[in-house]
């Protein structure tokens, strides 16, 4: 009898579920997208019951599609969009409001009320993290001081706590868990400790008994209940979705690093058994780790990546496709000294400048089209390479290589660029959906199915490799013109912002 893995990966968009063999290949795949809500500027909600529905339509209809019984799946993996915060309550199952989803700045004041009041350093130290209204912590205290009842409700215990996995996994198997990649991202969660922190509980108010116990990545979490698959199935992996796909990516070894190139950038090393306190910006987070051992990851994002190539698409209209931009960049054979920092909302790590505004520099009159679509791509690979340098600053390892994934990874183009401005051999794996395949890798390996990591990277495969093709001297010539730019994108906020004072 033939068995497999069942992965659900629950993204911000979308639930897929995905089911793969014992060689790691995808035999059944099956997407479906749910409602975003917007009810006020800058806010984003979920419907809980969207989100479990979804995600377990499309794990039965993955069935379906191989024409399997619960029998033959080994074991159940999840994977979920990270922060999103959802409370409900612990008899009726029913939540107490919409989930709060990690894009939501409705908590922001908050945020900021206590970064003047000086807490910023102490929430790093505990959780890794830079004070930020994405996290789950002010969400959770915005429900229990807005919702009609919620607080009195939660000081009886009668409200339990999820990020997305804990909802899905509790739904799935009626156990209250989540793993410690979720929970590093929750900014209640002590990363050295590995618990719930009590001061930072009583912080923002938050009664112990709404949170859910904190296992590793990779365990039996509870067993399906019959009706949902037609029979009992382990669910045996968890984690985030970034550190998903770092374990999806093989990167088992410190100094490992997983980039993504999507709509935005996320890049993770994993530092090991070390949580690595970042001087530049970075946050420290908890890696998907097998046993009870902890590991832990520097994670840096770069907020417009992708998105610059689908502007030039849809703005500048000088694109059809985002594909065609590898065609035009290949054809300028360089980039005429033509510069973009496309800081459209800012620039994150390692300058973190809220004020900073996209810039085209080194403009002249014989300046192309390709050149300008080319400058764009070169940006997102600088970006990447400005946050790579920061984390093999802040980690002492250097950098060999790094794992590509994300609809950006399929330009040849930019990832041979992005392997020559780092000086590190880039490899796009064959199969590009390793988000969903580290959460099968956790719960395959939990149960069995698969014996060890090594048997791991055996079913892994390469599609493509990108080794450094210029000199040291042109190297550092791109990244000190690069450099430029991003100071002149800088001066320029800086300086309007002095002058009119926003
Ligand atoms: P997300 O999951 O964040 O929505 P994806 O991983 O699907 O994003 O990647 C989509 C992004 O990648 C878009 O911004 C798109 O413009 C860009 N993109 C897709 N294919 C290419 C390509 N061949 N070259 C450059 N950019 C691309």
């Amino acid at each position: 009898m033939e068995r497999f893995i069942l992965s659900l990966d629950q993204g911000t968009t979308s639930s897929r579920a995905i089911l793969f063999d014992h060689e790691g290949r995808i035999r059944a795949m099956v997407q479906e997208e749910f409602t975003q809500y917007y009810p006020k500027p800058g806010w984003v909600e979920h419907d809980p019951r969207d989100i479990w529905r979804c995600q377990l339509k499309t794990g039965r209809l993955a069935i379906e599609q191989l024409g399997i019984r619960a029998e033959q799946i080994a074991a159940v993996g999840v994977t979920n969009q990270r922060e999103t915060t959802i409370v409900w309550e612990k008899e009726s199952g029913q939540p107490v409001y919409p989930a709060i989803v990690w894009q939501c700045r409705r908590t922001a004041g908050m945020i900021d009320k206590l970064v003047e009041e000086g807490w910023s350093e102490k929430i790093k130290a505990k959780t890794g993290l830079i004070p930020d209204a994405y996290f789950s912590a002010s969400k959770i205290a915005w429900i229990l001081e807005n919702v009609d009842g919620a607080r009195e409700k939660a000081e009886h215990g009668e409200l339990l706590f999820g990020t997305v996995d804990t909802w899905l996994i509790w739904n799935l198997t009626g156990v209250h868990v989540t793993d410690y990649t979720n929970a590093s991202r929750t900014m209640l969660y002590n990363i050295h400790e590995r618990c719930w922190d009590d001061e930072l509980l009583d912080l923002f108010r938050i009664p112990r008994s709404m949170l859910p116990e904190v296992k590793p990545s990779s365990c039996v979490y509870g067993m399906t209940k019959p009706f949902w698959f037609g029979g009992e199935i382990p669910v045996a992996g968890a984690a985030g979705d970034q550190q998903a796909a770092l374990f999806g990516q093989c990167c088992f070894q410190p100094g490992e690093v997983k980039s993504t190139y999507g709509t935005g950038g996320f890049m993770l090393m994993n530092t090991g058994r070390q949580a690595v306190a970042s001087q530049s910006g970075l946050l420290t987070t908890m890696a998907a780790s097998l046993g009870d051992e902890p590991e832990y990851a520097l994670e840096g994002s770069v907020f417009v990546s992708g998105a610059v190539v689908q502007w030039l698409r849809d703005e500048l209209r000088i694109l059809d496709a985002s594909p065609d931009s590898e065609y035009f960049a290949v054809k300028a054979k360089d980039n005429g000294g033509v510069y973009m920092v496309p800081a459209f909302t800012g620039i994150g790590a390692p300058y973190w400048n809220q004020y900073a505004r996209g810039m085209i520099v080194g403009l002249t009159r014989s300046t192309s089209k390709a050149q300008i679509v080319r400058a764009a791509l070169e940006a997102i690979a600088y970006q990447t390479a400005d946050v790579c340098e920061a984390m093999e600053k802040d980690s002492g390892l250097d950098l060999m290589s790094i794992q590509v994934d994300g609809g950006a990874s399929k330009n040849d183009f930019l990832m041979q660029f992005q392997s020559d401005v780092l000086n590190a051999v880039v490899c796009r794996p064959a199969c590009v959906e390793t988000t969903a395949m580290g959460a099968a890798f956790l719960a395959g390996l939990a149960v069995g199915f698969w014996e060890n990591k090594e048997e791991i990277k055996q079913l892994w495969s390469v599609d493509a490799l990108f080794r450094p093709q210029i000199s040291a001297d042109k190297r550092s010539e791109l990244l000190d013109d690069w450099h430029l730019a991003v100071e002149c994108a800088l001066r320029w906020g800086n300086a309007k912002r002095e002058r009119t004072g926003k």
